[in-house]
């Protein structure tokens, strides 16, 4: 089968198209045929070495599809099934083995493009605001990168599902008339943000996906006692912090929450994606596909990504 991996960390140009034997599900496992995949930032962070990997490995993290094997005692899901993951390594290929707890089920009203497009990004954001910083109605909220996959429906959940008010950031005036569309009230570029945010009394949560560009500034648009919620670090790696900022700022909070954490046992991974899934369909979610690349192309994917040309999200085709 066609699968896009890795030998070694680096740029773009390390991403191969290779001929790779197909995976067999062992006891407890699934296959699934992949109908489409997410590209994640994540992806990018992998490629470059920021985690680390055992290589050669075949990249990727989240797709959609149907089950096409079942292993030795897998009950949960038959073959025919449509189903998506997020998380599990090995999504550019045209078929990818997964554990059986791993695997939720797509719903009717929702195709496969959406799903593969919204399931890692959609849990972050209902983990993000639910269960990690439990962003309270009314609160007035900061997000960077508004136009971008988990900014976008970071954006929409706020103000649809909390009804907050919500500061965004974007880098161009198409992604910021995006952000608005979306529902952010105040949108800025990177320079205004701290002001805006202090005009209005500092935000009790800041979403800050960019990290090390942005991090000073979202802790500055605090208010006293805020919550500095750093997950992830698209411009670099945040610098070590001293604790003594975080008194400094008024006593808030700084966490660096990572996904696999908050759906760590199948019930929860279940519940999140279902009301992601539910919230899709209901309209309550927008989901823009930015582009559909063939999977061969993968390199013009991550591009596009550390680009920051895309405007929600990019998913790969087998
Ligand atoms: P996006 O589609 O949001 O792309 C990243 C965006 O970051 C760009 O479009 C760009 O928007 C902004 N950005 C700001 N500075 C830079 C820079 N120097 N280089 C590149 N981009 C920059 O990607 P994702 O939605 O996939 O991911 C967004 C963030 O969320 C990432 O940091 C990712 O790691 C994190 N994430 C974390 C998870 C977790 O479990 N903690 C789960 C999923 C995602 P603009 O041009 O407007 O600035």
């Amino acid at each position: 089968m066609k699968a896009v991996l890795i030998q070694r960390h680096g740029g773009p140009e390390v991403l191969e198209i290779a001929d790779v034997p197909e995976p067999h599900p062992a006891p407890g496992e699934v296959a699934i045929k992949l109908e489409a995949i997410g590209v994640n930032y994540i992806d990018l962070y992998h490629r470059e070495g920021w985690y680390p990997l055992s290589l050669p490995t075949v990249l990727g993290s989240e797709g959609a599809g149907t089950v096409i094997e079942v292993g030795e005692g897998v009950t949960s899901v038959s073959i025919g099934d449509r189903v998506a993951f997020a998380n599990h390594l090995g999504a550019y290929a045209e078929v990818v083995v997964v554990p059986a707890g791993r695997l939720v089920t797509i719903p009717d009203d929702v195709t496969a493009d959406v799903a593969a497009a919204v399931l890692l990004q959609g849990m972050t954001v209902h983990a993000l605001v639910n269960s990690c910083a439990r962003v309270e109605p009314g609160a007035t909220v900061l997000v960077h990168a508004a136009a971008g996959g988990v900014g976008s429906l970071l954006v929409q959940y706020l103000v649809r599902r909390v009804a907050s008010t919500v500061v965004a950031t974007a880098s161009t005036a198409e992604k910021r008339t995006r952000a608005r569309r979306l529902g952010a009230q105040i949108v800025t570029d990177y320079d205004g943000f701290v002001d805006a945010a202090r005009r209005l009394g500092g935000v009790s949560v800041a979403f800050d996906g960019v990290g090390r560009a942005t991090f000073d500034g979202s802790l500055a648009a605090l208010a006293p006692r805020g919550m500095l919620v750093l997950y992830g670090q698209a411009s670099g790696p945040v610098p070590p912090v001293d604790p003594q900022i975080l008194n400094r700022q008024g006593s808030i909070f700084l966490t660096r929450p990572s996904l696999p954490h908050y759906v760590a046992t199948p019930e929860e991974l279940r519940w999140r994606a279902q009301a992601i899934f539910a919230d899709v369909a209901a309209g309550l979610l927008e989901v823009t596909i930015a582009e559909r690349i063939p999977l061969e192309e993968a390199r013009r994917a991550h591009e596009a990504l550390a680009g920051r040309t895309t405007v929600g999200k990019v998913i790969l085709v087998p």
